[in-house]
């Protein structure tokens, strides 16, 4: 993958589909895998686990404050205290964002990231371009390609998952949202904000 980056992104997704499709064959084949198997991977976290399970959780920690001490202490165990969990949420990161810190999350390697409260990555985070640049120059990007302009006096850590820890953010409660029930702040978590390319739903 070391001349990816220079691949445009088009050829660069074909690449990866051709390559996806041929592991694909190749496990079926040797009957490690059915294609009905893949195909309800694949529903599965296209249209059960979302970002809707993350915000949740980050609802769930901006009500209780015991519980947002768990999900910092250890993201994969608090989860599962709601159900949440299962394949890539092994050893969940929770990181949280304060008036002074923002984070943000990437994987440099490839495109690890947490299924469980995420569902699948969106394509943008898989580019070479998105992994390089937000490594190199997050306030910038944040800034470009996502529109969010974080205030010079708020530090910045970018957090690279791996296969073995895969971070994400709890992202700070928006102002104005006093007295509301889990269930409304909700509404509100996104899933960029879970990333760290972008703000809550402000009220
Ligand atoms: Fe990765």
């Amino acid at each position: 993958m070391s001349t990816a980056e220079s691949v445009p992104t088009t050829d660069h997704q074909a690449q990866i589909a051709a390559r996806v499709k041929a592991v694909e064959s190749i496990m079926i084949e040797k009957g490690l895998m059915t294609s009905a198997a893949v195909d309800r991977l694949a529903e599965i976290y296209e249209n059960e686990v979302g970002p809707q399970l993350g915000a949740r959780v980050v609802a769930k920690a901006w009500t209780d404050p015991d519980f947002k001490a768990r999900l910092l202490e250890n993201a994969s165990t608090a989860c599962a205290e709601l159900g949440i969990g299962g394949l890539q949420g092994e050893d969940m990161v929770a990181v949280e964002d304060t008036d002074d810190l923002h984070h943000v999350i990437v994987c440099t390697l490839c495109s690890c990231y947490p299924w469980p409260v995420l569902g699948l990555p969106p394509n943008w985070y898989k580019e070479p371009a998105y992994r390089a640049s937000m490594v190199r120059a997050p306030r910038r990007v944040l800034r470009e390609e996502f529109g969010y302009d974080v205030p010079e006096s708020v530090e910045i850590r970018v957090w690279d998952s791996s296969s073995e820890l895969r971070y994400w953010v709890l992202p700070q409660r928006p102002a104005g949202t006093d007295g509301w029930s889990a269930e409304q702040l909700e509404a509100l978590v996104t899933r960029d904000s879970m990333i760290g390319v972008g703000r809550p739903k402000q009220p």
